[in-house]
């Protein structure tokens, strides 16, 4: 069963996560393997919904691990990517393939607390939550991005990035190294396309939309992954959203794009293989293809 929704709530999720940070590193354990924004929505769901947060799985998924879905209970929604293709004809006559890629959502999982052991002797394999190791290192190699030695002589200056290089420097001075590191990343995997710029951030972090981006991600990460730095990066995001013109504009079009750099900061330092996708992964891709 499928529901085709409008763009996901993005806005909505970040603001709950400003108001309660504590909820994704708690949560991070047991949907690691998930987006940010699904760790968001599963756990939002089973609140709303009374159900104690646990590992969560596909109808045929209990099955496997000797468990069933319990009579009348209703599956839990997220988001699955879905890419399609579709060949438009054009003015000339000639057709062009589109790719289109767009969120569809799918009622399809359930928690631990909706099912039950099939053989009453048995209660089955419960998936146990593991704590992800996040690597720094690891994760600036997967990004491509290049850690540099810090050289600048304004002392008050904690970082610096450099997009169109995939280079990021941080002041061994920093007051919140991990933050500043995620702030760096996020540039450079945020702010490529403008050229020639390289950002400096010193103590004071400025009003731009860039910066905000940055911020925000820096603040997903810390937050996540329970490192020192977070009150200060929630206190900009949350003061910026508060007076900025441009907090609309921001919900509406940042918070997706600073959800997904946020994600793929955190893929990338956790060193386990990614499993092959199956049926049970909402991350995994679907391929349509069109009328
Ligand atoms: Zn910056």
């Amino acid at each position: 069963m499928s529901i085709k929704t409008n763009r996901p709530d993005w806005g909505k999720l970040f603001a709950s996560i400003l108001t309660e940070p504590g909820r994704l590193g708690e949560h991070y354990r047991l949907f690691h393997r998930y987006s940010l924004g699904n760790q968001l929505l599963a756990v939002v769901q089973m609140e709303e919904r009374g159900i104690p947060i646990g590992p969560i799985a596909s109808f045929n998924g209990w099955k496997k691990l000797g468990r069933r879905v319990k009579k009348g209970e209703k599956a839990l929604a997220l988001w699955m990517p879905v890419v399609k293709t579709e060949r438009i004809e054009k003015e000339d006559g000639t057709e062009e393939e589109v790719t289109k890629r767009f969120f569809i959502m799918k009622n399809h999982w359930f928690a631990l607390a909706q099912t039950e052991p099939i053989d009453p002797e048995n209660p089955g394999t419960i998936p146990t939550p593991e704590t992800p190791e996040w690597d720094r290192a690891t994760a600036l190699a997967n990004l491509g991005i290049t850690e540099v030695p810090f050289e600048h002589p304004d002392g008050n200056c904690q970082g610096f990035a450099r997009p169109n290089k995939m280079q990021i420097a941080i002041n061994p001075l920093a007051a919140f190294p991990w933050k500043t590191a995620f702030h760096e990343m996020a540039h450079c995997l945020l702010h490529g396309k403008q050229a020639e710029a390289a950002f400096v951030d010193g103590g004071v972090i400025d009003t731009s939309i860039e910066e905000a981006e940055a911020e925000s991600v820096a603040y997903l990460c810390c937050a996540t992954l329970g490192l020192p730095g977070l009150e200060e990066a929630r206190g900009y995001v949350q003061s910026w959203l508060g007076s900025s013109a441009k907090a609309e504009e921001f919900v509406k079009k940042s918070a997706a794009r600073v959800f997904a750099a946020a994600d793929k900061i955190l893929k990338a330092g956790q060193s386990y293989c990614k499993e092959a996708a199956h049926e049970d992964d909402p991350e995994r891709e679907e391929v349509r293809h069109g009328v």
